[in-house]
C-alpha cells in the first residue's frame, strides 16, 4: 500500500514538472493535459491512507539493525531519576522500547526484563 502511494506521488510531481515543460516548449494543450494528469495522480496518492503503525515484522526486523550498530555491545537507553523522594527512575530500553519504572536512584547495572539486553553496568567502566 505504501509502495503504491508513493508511486501516486511521484507519478503526479514528475507529470506537474512535464505539465509545466510541455507549456513552455512544446504547447499549451499538451501542457494543460499532463500538468492535470499530475495533479489528478498526487491528489490520489495524497489520499490513499497510509498506515503508519510499525507491524510486528517490522519491530522484529528492526531490532537486528539495531545490534548491528558500531558501537556493539553498548544498547541506546534513557533514564529519567526524580529528583524528590522516594527516588525513583524510569528506564526506557532503546532496543524494544519497555519502559520500567524502580525505586531509587539509577541502578549500578540494568538488564531489561524484556529483551534481557544489558543495557548497561557500571563495572565496564
Ligand atoms: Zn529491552
Amino acid at each position: 500500500m505504501k509502495n503504491r502511494r508513493e508511486n501516486f506521488l511521484i507519478s503526479g510531481i514528475v507529470l506537474i514538472i512535464s505539465g509545466a515543460i510541455f507549456t513552455l516548449a512544446v504547447n499549451i494543450v499538451m501542457g494543460a493535459i499532463a500538468g492535470l494528469s499530475g495533479i489528478l495522480c498526487f491528489l490520489i496518492g495524497m489520499s490513499t491512507p497510509t498506515d503508519m503503525r510499525m507491524s510486528p515484522e517490522a519491530v522484529a526486523a528492526w531490532q537486528p539493525s539495531m545490534e548491528r550498530l558500531p558501537d556493539a555491545g553498548r544498547f541506546m537507553y534513557r533514564v529519567d531519576v526524580t529528583l524528590d523522594e522516594p527516588k525513583r527512575s524510569t528506564i526506557l530500553c532503546g532496543p524494544c522500547g519497555n519502559l520500567e519504572t524502580v525505586d531509587g536512584p539509577k541502578p549500578e547495572e540494568y538488564t531489561c526484563p524484556e529483551c534481557n539486553r544489558l543495557l548497561w553496568s557500571n563495572e565496564e567502566e
